[in-house]
């Protein structure tokens, strides 16, 4: 009989030609999707070039998707030249998926927003976009030039960030070489709690095995628990598993994954694999969700655990949220409910984490479903609550340049529901950032202290359809 394998084992071996692959075997895989953005993907081209000559063509011009996102409202021209090095490569390959921030132009200075985020081909952050527009299947590998390219693991296929060398042989050849990474199992028992995200989770994994727990693992989350998510709420599991040092993150896929796909995807066919039982798993941990608490993790680490309740005493000058950790809709869902007839006490910034987050802000109320006569937006919850909200980017995520909305440029204590608190990383060496899940951030934008949510929280917060339809 075959010897036991897990999902991301299978979908290696049927990428490399094989029957059967372990941890530790190093193959040669076909790569379906390579992702990149306007930080690297400029980098990328110039190897690609260098490498495999200047009129060199990719191996599928269906399978590359560009998307730009970092540093896109900004004055920094070196910034617009990036987006201009992707539009010249993208013409000069007819590449199919590319989506364009078609209002920054030539013109020197900050660029101004799309007006309507249903009527620009810019799309905001790749993790986000790419399910969105159709790029991630169950059973595929996607490759791309970025870290938290492991969100699409959460539709149950093999995702992972590379560097711009492997990125740009990809691009000449569909191919890259693969070690078989082992499986940790984490399993969540009972139903998510109203006060609870997938956030409160995955901050209870990495402070449990440490930012280099997971390293060149695959890390699987199981159990009712994690079926309980919403799918946008898995993607905030398997987005965070590189800060554990994760090779790739995966979720099994079920019918709430199949609806999305089925609704999204660019592609009609795709493979859905599982764990054979009996598999083998490098190590195995459990958490029961009724006793698990609201958690954040304090600077500079994301394994850096606590308790919201410990950290009550802790003074926060800034919450932000966004990214493509904590800015999908039902984040701002989150958000909105506990904000809800309140107003902030220290200035709260939230960046939509896409364009369609965007539009659904505006279009969605805070139950998730389609506005009606009379009744607030999310937008306007938040609006009205005193948030500044902006266009979709990456934004102060990752700190850009200094004109970036929301960035720590002085040292300051923020909330947050990205996923890394280096230092540095959101601005200011000196900056000290808090991660933690919306309903945390938001409990805290009312105080100015770090808040439990369940001073706010006890009733479930409906989500809807939205962020799937
Ligand atoms: S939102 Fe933050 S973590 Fe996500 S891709 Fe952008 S910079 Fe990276």
């Amino acid at each position: 009989m075959a010897k036991p394998m897990t999902m991301t084992e299978k979908i290696i071996a049927a990428h490399a030609g094989r029957d059967h692959v372990n941890p530790g075997d190093n193959v040669w895989v076909g790569v379906d999707v390579l992702m990149t953005h306007d930080v690297c993907g400029p980098g990328t081209i110039g190897i690609f070039k260098e490498r495999f000559g200047q009129n060199a063509k990719v191996w599928d011009k269906d399978r590359v998707v560009i998307i730009p996102d970092h540093y896109i409202f900004t004055a920094e021209d070196k910034c617009h030249r990036n987006i201009q090095i992707l539009r010249d490569f993208v013409r000069e390959q007819g590449l199919k998926y590319y989506y364009d921030p078609d209002f920054v132009t030539s013109e020197p200075g900050m660029p101004n927003p799309y007006k309507d985020p249903t009527k620009t081909s810019y799309k905001g952050v790749c993790h986000k976009a790419l399910p969105e527009e159709g790029h991630v299947r169950p059973g595929e590998i996607l490759l791309g030039t970025d870290s938290h390219s492991c969100t699409a693991g959460a539709f149950g296929q093999l995702a992972s960030g590379v560097g711009n060398t492997d990125a740009a042989f990809v691009l000449g050849t569909g191919k890259t070489w693969l070690k078989v990474p082992p499986t940790m199992k984490f399993t969540f028992r009972g139903q998510i709690p109203p006060y609870l995200t997938a956030k409160d989770l995955i901050l209870a994994v990495i402070g449990e095995i440490s930012v280099s727990g997971g390293t060149y693992k695959t890390m699987y989350f199981a159990g009712d628990g994690v079926s309980s998510l919403t799918l946008e709420d898995r993607m905030t599991l398997t987005n965070m598993v590189i800060e554990a040092g994760g090779k790739n993150g995966v979720c099994d896929v079920d019918e709430k994954t199949l609806q999305y796909v089925r609704a999204r995807s660019n592609v009609d066919h795709w493979t859905v694999y599982k764990d054979d039982p009996g598999c083998a798993y490098d190590c195995e941990y459990e958490w029961d969700l009724g006793t698990l608490e609201p958690l954040v993790a304090k600077p500079y680490s994301p394994d850096n655990k606590d308790t919201a309740h410990n950290c009550r005493d802790v003074k926060i000058d800034r919450a932000y949220i966004g990214s493509c950790t904590g800015g999908k809709i039902t984040d701002m869902i989150f958000a909105a409910n506990l904000l809800s007839g309140h107003t902030v006490k220290i200035p709260t910034y939230v960046v939509p984490g896409s364009t369609e987050v965007h539009a659904d802000m505006l279009r969605l109320n805070i139950q998730g479903q389609a506005k009606q006569e009379g009744e607030k937006s999310i937008y306007q919850v938040l609006e009205d609550a005193g948030c500044l909200i902006s266009a979709s980017s990456c934004a102060a995520c990752l700190g850009g340049p200094m004109d970036t909305f929301g960035r720590l440029n002085e040292p300051m204590a923020c909330i947050s529901t990205t996923n890394r608190n280096f230092p540095g990383r959101m601005g200011h060496k000196d900056a000290g950032v808090y991660l933690a899940s919306p309903l945390t951030a938001a409990a805290t934008a009312l105080t100015g202290y770090v808040t439990d949510p369940r001073e706010y929280v006890s009733e479930p917060i409906a989500t809807g359809s939205a962020g799937v339809l």
